[in-house]
């Protein structure tokens, strides 16, 4: 267990510092702001959908490490994938922030697996879910900003 904690603050850390698929995308067919009152997390998520499949998604804004780690991990593990795949992602990746690691999930989440290091800080679980409430936001075609309130 220490060592998938050690892992998480390690991806946290990085992506928080260095955050993939940061900035604009051109030709974005979808966009969504997702904000975190709670802790002044502030994040708008951009979307390629082509195909009925995600080609890209981007991301920009400002907030914790772990909201930026969150969205960084997450514009990479959803592309190529249907917004009903990035559904059901997402209900796994809640599952694991908010109840903790269950048998599949690393074969199922990939690098998002680690995020289960949210699990022991029910206050994180907002932080790290807001990039995937913009993204879904976003994919609905809501156009209003999210708020995790
Ligand atoms: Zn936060």
């Amino acid at each position: 267990m220490s060592e998938l904690t050690d892992l998480y603050q390690e991806v946290v850390l990085d992506h928080g510092k260095r955050p993939r698929n940061f900035g604009p995308l051109e030709g974005a067919t979808h966009r969504a702001e997702g904000l975190n009152p709670l802790c002044g997390d502030r994040i708008t998520v951009f979307a390629k959908l082509e195909d009925g499949a995600l080609r890209e998604a981007r991301f920009e804004g400002s907030g914790c490490a772990i909201s930026k780690a969150s969205a960084s991990v997450m514009t990479g593990a959803v592309k190529g994938k249907t917004p009903a795949e990035i559904d059901a992602l997402f209900d796994r990746f809640h599952r694991l922030v908010t109840e903790g690691p269950a048998p599949g999930d690393e074969e199922a989440l990939g690098k998002l697996a680690v995020f289960s290091g949210v699990h022991d800080y029910p206050t994180r679980v907002k932080c790290a879910s807001l990039a995937w409430h913009a993204l879904r936001a976003a994919l609905a075609g809501q156009g209003v900003p999210v708020s995790t309130e």
